[in-house]
């Protein structure tokens, strides 16, 4: 390539920048912001890799969904410390999908709502469109205990591979040196699924095993994530700059389930919690927060820690995010304060027919919604609390946050959310 090209992918990129940002100034339907650089495609695409890591990734304003990278037809992107990395930016073959699919440069498309197809009748209360909800747990005692809350999300993701409804499943395991560092999983047997049970609060790019499980034509395919995970996988199925990658998604992914988050915790969380209770990270069998942090250690003591001690370890990176309840999910579950229950919650038609199948089967033992009324009122205060912040392009970059001197996402907006004590009671 020589310096006169180089030179004006540079010059186009800038004006896209230029665009994108008067666009936030002037303050332009967000629905619109994509036309900063969608009416790019028409002149033969700009260098979107350098637009997304200059206003994304060099801004610490990255969630770290993989989105890009997973969508990248090229294989530009490596991912490291919960980002992407722009490795191999020469083999940018101009397509404009990585930021078409970022899910912090932009709002998600409005005809998504259409596209998902939401089960109907449609309620929103405050946490997302759904159908209905109930409260639920694993009959197997196996699913119960290995799982964090009722064990719900395991037991039907086993049943639908064992009825085959799916072939694999998009998921996180563990580090065996270090069990709450998540990392990717292609799990493909009953065994994998059941191994990947309980929640890490470090943050685990399930969703980078998507790139496998296409290499592979593993299908059909259920992805679990949490929701900036599962707003960037309904980017990649929808996104309206069609590659054959997208559409391998659109076809293939037939369930997604979305793990209700206030935020995930930075991996010092588990260095403080070995040297509080003197033990090594690999002791620290699982982390649980109701309201308080129930740490269960190897062997066997289960020791109870102040919610409060944890709230330095909120990852920066999700103040950038607005979706507590997996909004976009196929069906959203959460432990939302219960104790050995799962809040589920059935949106779309997808997952109404995965529900069934397994409520046919006999799987759960399940009590209305409204046994709990405690759970919802939470459940709709927290997504409240995401919900009412600004979105992510208006706000100040991680730097600025640094020279405001605060980078906590849980008081960082308090004055939007009150009254707010961060919420993550209920994890
Ligand atoms: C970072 C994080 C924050 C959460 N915050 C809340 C909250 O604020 N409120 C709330 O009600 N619920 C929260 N949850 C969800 C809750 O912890 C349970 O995952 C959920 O209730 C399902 O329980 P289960 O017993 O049905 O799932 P299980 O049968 O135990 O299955 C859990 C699934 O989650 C996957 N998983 C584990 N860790 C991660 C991770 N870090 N990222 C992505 N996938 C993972 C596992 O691989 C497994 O497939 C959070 C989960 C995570 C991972
Ligand atoms: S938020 Fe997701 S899509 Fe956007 S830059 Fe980060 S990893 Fe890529
Ligand atoms: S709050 Fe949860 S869903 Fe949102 S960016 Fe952080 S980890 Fe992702």
């Amino acid at each position: 390539m020589s310096n006169q090209e180089i030179s004006n992918d540079e010059k186009l990129v800038q004006a896209v920048q230029k665009k994108y940002n008067e666009m936030l100034e002037e303050g332009v339907d967000p629905y619109e912001w994509a036309y900063a650089w969608r009416s790019e495609i028409n002149r033969g695409g700009f260098k979107a890799v350098d637009f997304l890591m200059r206003e994304i990734v060099d801004t610490g304003k990255c969630v770290g969904c993989a989105a890009c990278v997973t969508i990248c037809p090229t294989d530009v992107f490596d991912y490291k410390d919960e980002n992407p990395v722009d490795t191999r930016n020469d083999a940018c073959v101009f397509c404009e999908l990585c930021a078409d699919v970022c899910p912090v440069l932009r709002p998600l498309d409005k005809d998504l709502q259409t596209l998902l197809d939401f089960k109907k009748p449609v309620k929103d209360e405050g946490f997302g469109p759904y159908n209905y909800a109930v409260i639920a747990r694993a009959k197997d005692k196996e699913f119960l205990e290995a799982g964090q809350d009722g064990g719900v999300t395991s037991a039907l993701l086993v049943h639908a591979l064992e009825k085959g409804s799916i072939n694999g499943v998009v998921t996180g395991d563990v580090l065996p040196e270090n069990p709450q560092v998540g990392i990717q999983k292609l799990a493909t047997t009953a065994e994998e699924i059941k191994n990947c049970s309980g929640s890490r609060y470090t943050y685990s790019p399930n969703t980078m095993a998507l790139v496998e499980a296409m290499r592979q034509d593993v299908k059909p395919l259920a992805v679990v994530g949490v929701p900036c995970q599962i707003d960037g996988v309904r980017q990649q199925q929808f996104s309206s700059i069609r590659l054959e990658v997208a559409k391998w998604y659109q076809k293939n992914v037939a369930l997604t389930i979305g793990l209700f988050c206030s935020e995930s915790f930075t991996h010092e969380h588990i260095s403080y919690i070995a040297k509080e209770l003197d033990v090594e990270p690999q002791d620290i069998v699982n982390v649980n927060v109701k309201g308080k942090v129930i740490v269960e250690l190897r062997d066997g003591r289960e020791i109870i820690m102040k919610l409060k001690e944890f709230h330095p370890f909120a990852r920066p990176a999700c103040l950038y995010c607005l979706d507590y309840s997996a909004e976009h999910a196929d069906i959203g579950v959460g432990g939302i304060g219960l104790s050995g229950w799962t809040f589920v919650a059935i949106r779309t038609e997808a997952g109404h027919k995965f529900w069934q199948e397994a409520v046919d089967a006999d799987l759960f033992e399940i009590l209305p919604e409204e046994s709990e009324p405690k759970a919802k009122e939470l459940l709709i205060r927290l997504s409240n609390i995401k919900r009412n912040k600004p979105l992510p392009a208006l706000m100040p970059t991680y730097q600025e946050r640094v020279e405001l001197g605060n980078t906590n996402p849980k008081t960082f907006y308090k004055n939007y959310n009150k009254p707010t004590d961060g919420g993550d009671e209920g994890k």
